[in-house]
């Protein structure tokens, strides 16, 4: 055994989440790939089964007040609100990402009032985020201001409304500063809408401790919650009363059921909501969270660290020199839950590496990146997915 594969060995013995992996589904791949659709909770499926059976096939629309599924969107933010420093009745689960940041970035202009017409944008922002800021910014009459996080404390002025931000960078893994770009956000007098896709599952957030007004986040990346599962909007519990939903549906009536012509929105957090939840996506989330129990969000984020830096030092080790370059920040408090290398072949180098067994993925134009999700994934995965990437970068150099 290699002195690597004897640390890895060693840093596994001493893993206090090491348990947790059996909580999941997993084989012989070393999945890295946790950043973009996270691994199966070995409970779920007969969770899910349970839902379709019972709860659909036999109590039918009983369900929806005797199976919890019409306060499952309250209940199951509940639910992630501790991973992401919130305390309860500020998160509601509902509809994509996509759909989550219209209604915030809307809802943040509308609360920033009057005289306020300027929205600030995270310039390399998963692109979803810059589409829908565009439109949300053309429908409030707004100008649309990308920029990169780092230019935001300057740009800020008695114009901004809104700023938009990704907790973590999807592409290179870089960690912003959460706690005093909110801090300067709110020196201006806007309101900031974060995005924590990458980071929600993988690192402390702390949004109230920090007072973030609204915030948006995936489920299916770090949180596990299965392909497509619904996405969360938090809204601070001193603004839900301001709050002016662009998207008011029945499902956010005060009295859903009173089928009223004239809207009036509910109180909290249910005022997020707007049609009929996914039940079923719902549900399997609400079972995949169970995974979380016992699992400090602290601990989590020493693992993902110490990870990423093992995975880095057996990378310089095993990878010939010059072949990759990595483009994630090396200093902690600057680094998500991933690492991003620059290498010119990385689509080819990804595919025979998948073929290896050593799943991460490849972004345009040359980007490979691996996700390390601290719950399912353990040091002897990272040694061997350096290791493959070694022999596959190395094999790939030698026939050019
Ligand atoms: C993954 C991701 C999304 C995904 O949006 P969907 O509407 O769920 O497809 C959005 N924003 C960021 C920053 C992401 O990383």
């Amino acid at each position: 055994m290699s002195e690597l594969a004897l640390r890895a060995a060693k840093l596994d013995g001493q893993d206090d989440l090491a348990g947790v992996r059996e909580r999941f589904v997993l084989d012989e791949v070393v999945y890295l790939d946790g950043n973009s659709l996270g691994a199966l909770p070995a409970h779920v499926p007969g969770r899910v089964e349970d839902v379709v059976r019972r709860q659909w096939g036999e109590l039918r629309i009983r369900s929806w007040d005797e199976s919890g599924w019409w306060t499952a969107p309250e209940r199951i933010g509940d639910r992630i609100a501790p991973l992401v420093g919130a305390a309860a009745g500020q998160i509601v689960v509902a509809d994509s990402t996509s759909v989550n940041v219209f209604k915030a970035l809307v809802g943040a202009v509308r609360l920033a009032g009057e005289g306020r017409d300027e929205i600030l944008v995270d310039a390399t922002t998963f692109p979803t985020d810059g589409y829908i800021a565009e439109s949300a910014a053309r429908l409030t009459g707004c100008a649309l201001r990308p920029l990169a996080p780092g230019e935001v404390p300057a740009a800020l002025g008695d114009r901004t409304a809104a700023v938009l931000l990704n907790h973590v960078d999807y592409r290179t893994g870089r960690l912003h500063d959460l706690p005093s770009l909110t801090a300067a956000v709110h020196a201006a007098g806007a309101v900031s809408v974060w995005d924590l896709c990458h980071s929600a599952g993988a690192l402390p957030v702390g949004l109230d401790e920090h007072g973030v007004d609204l915030a948006v986040g995936c489920t299916y990346k770090y949180l596990n919650g299965g392909p497509g599962s619904p996405a969360y909007l938090y809204v601070r519990r001193e603004l839900q009363d301001r709050f002016d939903s662009p998207l008011p549906g029945w499902n956010s009536h005060a009295e859903p059921f009173g089928m009223r012509s004239a809207y009036e929105p509910a109180a909290g957090a249910p005022r997020g909501r707007v049609g009929t939840p996914d039940i079923l996506s719902m549900l399997a989330l609400e079972a995949a969270l169970e995974v979380w129990e016992g699992v400090p969000v602290a601990a989590v984020r020493a693992k993902s660290l110490a990870l990423t830096d093992f995975f880095l030092e057996c990378v310089e080790a095993y990878v010939p020199a010059g072949r990759v370059a990595c483009v994630t920040p090396v200093a902690h408090e600057e680094r998500g839950s991933q690492i991003a290398l620059r290498c010119a072949d990385a689509g080819d180098v990804m595919k025979r590496l998948i073929e290896r067994g050593v799943v991460g993925d490849f972004r345009q134009p040359d980007v490979l990146r691996f996700g390390f999700t601290p719950l399912y994934v353990g040091f002897a995965d990272v040694e061997r997915a350096a290791r493959v990437l070694g022999e596959v970068a190395g094999a790939a150099a030698g026939r050019s």
